[in-house]
């Protein structure tokens, strides 16, 4: 998403206001199970500050992914938001990421009148993916016997009761009383 900020560099103190979409891929979102993705939406606040162009964004997104419990595809949705500063620099720097002096500033340049925002919006929504999706929060998974998705029916497989973390202890308990 190329950002026009011919007008607002023009004006120190200035703000704008756009909106967009983004298209992703799942190679983007580096999440190779992910199936398909919308785009994104994106909504941006550009300020002129001193000459430097300061951008704060927000973008959502849906996704359909695989449970990495139970490997049962849902819908998921993606929130993110982050903030760039930019500055115009020489030719072919467009992109590059300088920290100032003080060791914690940092700027991205942009060349000519136009932001290219995109990478902001993919890294963003990268951040904002859950490591292991869930399709709900209490997803019982698949039965490590049968492989039966447990959130779908119980089956009569011994370890189906047993949560891992009271198997340890009920073999404790088991040896101890000698049963
Ligand atoms: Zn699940
Ligand atoms: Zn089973």
């Amino acid at each position: 998403m190329l950002v026009d900020v011919s007008e607002l560099t023009k004006t120190p103190g200035g703000e704008e206001v756009r909106k967009g979409t983004v298209a992703l891929s799942a190679d983007d979102l580096a999440l190779a199970e992910l199936r398909t993705v919308e785009p994104a939406e994106v909504r941006i606040r550009l300020r002129n500050v001193g000459g430097t162009i300061i951008v704060e964004g927000s973008a959502s997104t849906r996704a359909v992914v695989p449970c990495a419990r139970c490997g049962t595809e849902f819908p998921l949705s993606v929130e993110a938001s982050w903030e760039t500063t930019y500055r115009r620099g020489p030719e072919g720097t467009a992109g590059t990421v300088e920290t100032g002096e003080d060791g914690q500033t940092e700027w991205t340049f942009f060349e000519g009148n136009e932001i290219d925002i995109t990478p902001d919006v993919v890294q963003a929504l990268s951040l904002a993916l859950p490591m292991k999706p869930l399709c709900r929060p209490d997803c019982r998974g698949l039965c490590p016997v049968c492989g039966q998705n447990l959130n779908e029916r119980s089956c009569s497989c011994e370890t189906q009761t047993v949560d891992p973390r009271w198997a340890a202890l009920q073999e404790f308990a088991r040896k101890t009383k000698g049963v």
